[in-house]
């Protein structure tokens, strides 16, 4: 067979660009489960970048149920859920997603990105009478899921209500307006103003999807997410999650009402052409939210060290922008000296931490963003900032 040379260049021309632009991304080697410590590129590190809230990725009862549906139902779904796909698992599992999140029926998706564009796309498809009025900094799912529906759009300014009321305004001719936005923004911590956005949504008569990926398991009673957390059970049309952070595993879901479920199940792409998540992980979501349900004891542990983590880092002197949350932004603005503070930790403290750079946060705002869990102890995270305000003197950000 003879290939035609040169077909692929562009690839290799692509590649370098990113890596001449300060954009490529270099993936580290975890060779140990998620946890506080882990081994990452053979050396034994402080894990403080993962979503693994919770500490449930290799809880011992977590890791029990997923071997034991292996054993009574295999490793594959089989198909997609409508056509070979449903077992009694999925359907436990949604049952018990419901509950927890006081919402008549949920669905559940192979990730919370699939659940995003599964939702979205179903709600929108081809829909000309549909807009989407969606906040400014919202996660790539949602951004990718309203390009998948099709439908019209417009983005309001992050957190701004008075520019959401100029949105709703301009699209209030609309028969379907969708209000999207994430709970609790991944790469500053700070909450999405609900109660706001209920009024608003009311008074013009809007349906409200919140994102709460980073909420559920962190906010409100016993981790049911920012909805409870403000309250707003039922003001709140749409409430999507993903299982892969605070519940340790990989999934994700909508919750609301009964029909409302039942279209997105009709409707939503991933649900009808991807294959449906697989026994075990469904398995170990079922026994993470149970554990939920039970106690709130790592929730409140997860609370303790975000809130030793984040005074300490605040009292040294370091901008932690506007979080509620244990996500911890420490901007340190400049790009470069962002990068090198990161590689330092790892290199000379044995700190794993990722510099969060343009285009993932605008320029100038560069930051490494910390992730606290409720599986580390308090002497982590007095580590953590000792080490971070020792760095931050030798690299010359603290004079
Ligand atoms: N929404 C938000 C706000 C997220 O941060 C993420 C994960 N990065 C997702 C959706 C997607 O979830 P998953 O990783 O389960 O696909």
């Amino acid at each position: 067979m003879v290939l035609s040379v040169g077909r692929l260049d562009w690839i290799t021309e692509e590649l370098e660009n990113l890596k001449k632009q300060g954009l490529y991304v270099t993936i580290r080697k975890l060779q140990t489960a998620q946890g506080p410590w882990v081994v990452v590129d053979g050396k034994r590190v402080l894990n403080m970048c993962s979503n693994n809230y919770l500490g449930l990725a290799a809880h011992p009862r977590i890791k029990e149920a997923a071997i034991k549906a292996i054993l009574d139902y295999g490793v594959g779904a089989g198909a997609v859920r409508t056509i070979a796909g449903t077992m009694e698992l999925h359907e436990i599992l949604e049952d018990k997603l419901a509950r927890f999140k006081r919402r008549e029926a949920a669905v559940v998706f192979q990730s919370g990105y699939n659940a995003n564009l599964g939702a979205l796309s179903a709600l929108g498809w081809g829909r000309k009478d549909l807009v989407f009025v969606s906040e400014e900094l919202n996660h790539a799912s949602i951004i990718d899921a309203m390009r998948l529906a099709g439908a019209p759009k417009v983005i309001y300014k992050h957190v701004d209500m008075e520019d959401l009321k100029k949105k709703l305004e301009e699209v209030k001719d609309y028969r379907i307006k969708v209000i999207v936005t994430d709970g609790v923004f991944s790469m500053d911590g700070d909450l999405a103003p609900l109660p706001e956005i209920v009024e608003l949504a009311e008074q013009y008569n809007a349906i409200v999807y919140v994102d709460d990926a980073h909420g559920e398991g962190v906010l409100g009673d016993h981790g049911r997410g920012i909805v409870d957390y403000y309250k707003l059970h039922d003001r709140v049309d749409f409430e999507m999650g993903t299982l892969s952070k605070a519940f340790g595993v990989i999934g994700g879901y909508v919750a609301g009402d009964r029909e409302s479920i039942e279209f997105i199940k009709q409707r939503g792409r991933p649900f009808l052409f991807s294959s449906a998540m697989n026994p075990p992980d469904v398995a170990a979501a079922i026994a993470a939210v149970e554990i939920l349900e039970e106690s709130d004891e790592l929730i409140k542990k997860l609370w303790e060290n975000t809130h030793i983590l984040q005074k300490g880092l605040r009292d040294a002197g370091f901008d932690l922008g506007n979080t509620k949350h244990p996500i911890t932004p420490v901007m340190l603005y400049d790009e470069k000296l962002t990068q090198e503070f990161s590689r330092r930790l790892f290199d000379e403290y044995n700190i794993f931490a990722q510099a969060i750079v343009y285009p993932t946060v605008p320029k100038g705002k560069a930051r490494i963003r910390l992730e606290p869990s409720a599986a580390h102890k308090p002497e982590d995270m007095k580590y953590v900032v000792d080490s971070f305000t020792e760095l931050a003197r030798k690299v010359g950000f603290f004079k």
